[in-house]
């Protein structure tokens, strides 16, 4: 075995070995795989091999859309067949709301080009001759479907071969029977790794490892958010009906799913594969896989799978004809969001997660490219934050996993409403005032861990979330949230917002180098930033607020905590001339926002809140009640005027209480994210990790007021001066939506011209209640920008006419925000 290489792959699954492929096929060869049984051991060699594009994730669907172009012509270029069949996907629907669900599906199918087509039950029959429509009995009518006609299902070791055989013909080696038991960090800052066959030193290790991910972690000191859950399918003997359809020249029939009933079906050697995510399938090894596992299986466990076999076989009657031959179930990996973890290691230098996949076959084709793009050019080519290892932060320990991780597989199948929250593990993290807030009719979703207020039902209404792809139970309440923060005063709690401390002789000087905009010089100013990546998309946003001569308060989304820390942390310079503290859960914040905001603190409150001793975009120290050290930032995210109160968390109730005595004569009152949504939209305030992500530079944005090219040099400076010397591609726009009765865009709709060209896409999209229009928000060619201009925008499959507006339509001179 080699003592050294650039790159060592810790496991031999589909997953690491498409990571080395694409290792070698970017030009890095001294690269090395080491697998402690033999390839495909892990949940590989017994997978079903369904290839589904369907996905409703933009980044997730373009990772898939990947998998599968290279997967078809990997025979071609290694001589391995791997058992493509493309036999394509059929998605049945028995319900208004699950086609909506395909509906809204196809609008990002749309914008990453994956090719599908929206079926009637006419034609659904016609491709499955072997089904039934139902409509009679206990058998739900099928009212359409969702064909993907160019993907199908694959042979998992197969195709894995074919990858080793494309890595090795470029120079990586691999080695079997080879496991990785300990590894540190050298004094010249490589990994040493410690293996059962010897020691190997490199600069990056990607962990690959399945099922194994926790004791990974373990090694390297990181708590990985992925434990696999108790998966099966069943394998039917040869069935005659489907033997005669296929002698009689049926072709092969495509991979079927009945969503709704929680399961699909596809051909299998004139027999059939019916697989289905349960509930009740347990979590499996939460605290590392035992060694007497191995290549092993779990006993299939029959009551699970028998509500599933009997709706099955209503659908499809042959099934009920062939009898059972075995029963597969198998460990496989999940997070607790149901999406892989691939990307960079938090708080480690060179540390590469390909972790948690659930659906490794069909994503480990996009998994290994993106990945192998991250090491070797430092950037992915895609907007990967989905999929991003640090979207998770430390709130999910074992038990949150555990929990989660079965709550998403039993919801593979369920309807993806674009509000659902679902209800396990919570609530977790909460603010102080979580009680409070639900005694006033809070209706919560979760976040990063967190409870976070989505909108309050007035007394009389039921506090719980209809859920809908259209306008829903909550739109008229949040609509009155909206319009008194417009008119009167409303508070946010907003506690999870990422807070830092940045300070230092070098903070200045640092900060300015990582973001775009001028850190502000003047105590008391603070500036919106954004940090880039080299390419010059945007990676993060910071409204930077300067406390004092070398301090500064650096507030993010709360999303973005984890990722947001690793960023800042890895880039501090190694002088010591700069400390960061993370300071996010020792802060709240309420935002007191609306005309009569002012009047409420000044109630609270001795430090002048007026224009001139308190301008719009500035912030002060100030006694707020009798909360001290209270950071008085007059900057808001719903456009009007107000403070966002960042406070020492003790004071979270003080606080609340003072400021509704002191607002009760204006009509105070909470407002939710919803509201926040509607209002910022109607501000054209484009939001992290949506409107704002690596895909896109701030000049693509129209953020160039927050970019200061001549300030010095700054990570990105060059691919935006790249960009502006060749014409900036694309160019962000607000959009009035026409003719929206009750399905508002929701973000990720492709936007067309007169011809019917695509011409760019939404990034979201709401109801905007006070200015009385459905609006979106996204990027399109800059020659469809200027106002005025009207472009197609395409809504649960419909085509609806759409008109560019003035950037932030409500106040664009923000009178509001300077009253
Ligand atoms: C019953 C079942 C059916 C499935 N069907 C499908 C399907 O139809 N389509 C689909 O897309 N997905 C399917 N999956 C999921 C799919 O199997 C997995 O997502 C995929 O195999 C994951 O690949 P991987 O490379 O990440 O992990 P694995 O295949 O588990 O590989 C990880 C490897 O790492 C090795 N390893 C671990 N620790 C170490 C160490 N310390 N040193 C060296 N090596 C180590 C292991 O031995 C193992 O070989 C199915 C899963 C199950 C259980």
């Amino acid at each position: 075995m080699k003592t050294h290489a650039r790159v060592v792959v810790i496991g031999g699954g589909v997953v690491g070995v498409s990571t080395l492929y694409h290792l070698t096929h970017k030009g890095w060869s001294d690269v090395v795989l080491v697998e402690r049984a033999e390839l495909t051991a892990g949940s590989t060699w017994h997978a079903a091999g369904l290839l589904p594009l369907f996905n409703m994730s933009y980044t997730v669907g373009q990772l898939h859309k990947y998998s599968v172009d290279l997967y078809k012509r990997l025979q071609a270029e290694t001589g391995q067949d791997v058992s493509f069949h493309a036999t394509g996907n059929l998605r049945i629907a028995t319900s208004r709301d699950r086609m909506d669900e395909y509906r809204k599906y196809c609008g990002t199918a749309n914008t990453i080009g994956v090719p599908f087509e929206i079926i009637s039950p006419k034609q659904v029959k016609e491709l499955w001759p072997l089904l039934e429509l139902g409509g009679t009995g206990d058998t739900a009518a099928i009212v359409g479907g969702l064909y993907h006609p160019q993907d199908g299902h694959i042979a998992p070791a197969d195709l894995t071969m074919a990858l080793r055989k494309g890595a090795r013909a470029k120079g990586a080696e691999i080695y079997e029977q080879t496991e990785v038991t300990a590894v540190a960090r050298t004094p010249a800052g490589e990994w040493k790794l410690t293996t059962t066959k010897g020691e190997i030193t490199c600069e990056h290790v990607v962990c690959a490892t399945g099922n194994y991910a926790r004791q990974t972690g373990r090694m390297f000191g990181l708590e990985i958010p992925a434990i696999p859950v108790e998966h099966q399918y069943i394998v039917y003997e040869e069935s005659p009906e489907l033997k005669a359809y296929r002698q009689g020249g049926g072709r092969e029939l495509a991979v079927m799913r009945e969503p709704d009933q929680s399961y699909y079906l596809r051909e299998e050697r004139l027999g059939w594969i019916l697989g289905p995510y349960e509930a009740g399938a347990p979590a499996r090894f939460a605290d590392g896989v035992p060694s007497w596992f191995g290549k092993s299986l779990f006993d299939g466990d029959l009551d699970r799978l028998v509500p599933h076999i009997e709706g099955a076989q209503r659908r499809v009657p042959a099934l009920a004809n062939c009898g059972i031959k075995d029963i597969v179930n198998g460990p496989i990996s999940y997070t607790p969001d149901g999406s892989a973890l691939i990307g960079p290691a938090w708080g480690l230098p060179n540390v590469w997660l390909n972790e948690g996949h659930s659906f490794g076959i069909t994503a480990a084709g996009g998994a290994g490219w993106q990945l192998a793009e991250w090491i070797v050019e430092g950037e992915p080519g895609i907007d990967l934050l989905a999929v991003d290892p640090r979207r998770f932060g430390a709130y999910a320990g074992k038990r949150y996993v555990v929990t989660k991780n079965e709550e998403t597989y039993r919801n593979v199948f369920t309807i993806h409403y674009p509000d659902e929250e679902r209800p396990d593990a919570r609530p977790a993290k909460t603010s102080p005032v979580y009680d409070r807030l639900k005694h006033m009719g809070a209706v919560f979703g979760q976040r990063y861990g967190w409870e976070r207020a989505n909108w309050f039902a007035p007394t009389g209404v039921e506090a719980k979330d209809d859920w809908s792809f259209r306008r829903t139970n909550w739109f008229e309440h949040v609509g009155n949230e909206c319009r008194r923060l417009r008119e009167r005063v409303g508070v946010i709690d907003l506690t999870p917002f990422t807070k830092h401390v940045v300070e230092g002789p070098g903070a200045e000087a640092w900060l300015d180098g990582l973001v775009a905009n001028k850190v502000p010089t003047k105590t008391g100013r603070m500036a919106l930033s954004h940090a880039l990546t080299k390419r010059g998309g945007i990676r993060s946003e910071f409204t930077i607020t300067k406390l004092d001569e070398g301090r500064f308060y650096v507030v993010s989304a709360g999303a973005a905590e984890r990722y947001d820390t690793d960023l800042l942390h890895k880039r501090l310079p190694p002088d010591g001339s700069v400390r960061l503290s993370n300071i996010t859960t020792s802060r709240g914040c309420f935002v007191v926002a609306g005309p009569r905001s002012r009047d409420v603190l000044a109630k609270l409150t001795d430090t002048p809140l007026d224009n001139a001793a308190f301008p719009w975009l500035t912030g002060q120290i100030a006694e707020v009640g009798l909360a001290t050290d209270v950071y008085l930032l007059r900057v808001n995210f719903v456009g009007s005027l107000g403070w966002e109160l960042h406070f020492p968390i003790e004071y979270a109730r003080h606080l609340f209480v003072a400021l509704f005595t002191a607002g009760a004569e204006h009509g105070i009152g909470m407002a939710g994210m919803r509201a926040m949504e509607s209002l910022r939209m109607e501000k054209s305030y484009r939001m992290w990790g949506s409107d704002l992500t690596r895909e896109n530079t701030p000049l693509e944005a129209s953020l160039d007021r927050f970019v200061r090219m001549n300030k010095g040099d700054f990570t990105g400076r060059a691919a935006l001066a790249a960009q502006l010397e060749k014409g900036v591609p694309n160019r962000f726009v607000t959009l009035e939506v026409h003719g929206v009765t009750d399905a508002d865009p929701l973000g990720n709709e492709p936007l067309f011209d007169a011809k019917g060209r695509m011409i760019g896409r939404a990034t979201s999209g709401i109801y905007g209640h006070v200015l009385k229009k459905s609006l979106a928000i996204g990027y399109v060619k800059p020659e469809f920008c200027e106002v005025g201009t009207r472009v197609a925008i395409e809504i649960l499959g419909e085509r609806k006419e759409a008109t560019v507006l003035v950037d932030s339509p409500y106040d664009p001179g923000n009178q509001d925000l300077r009253a």
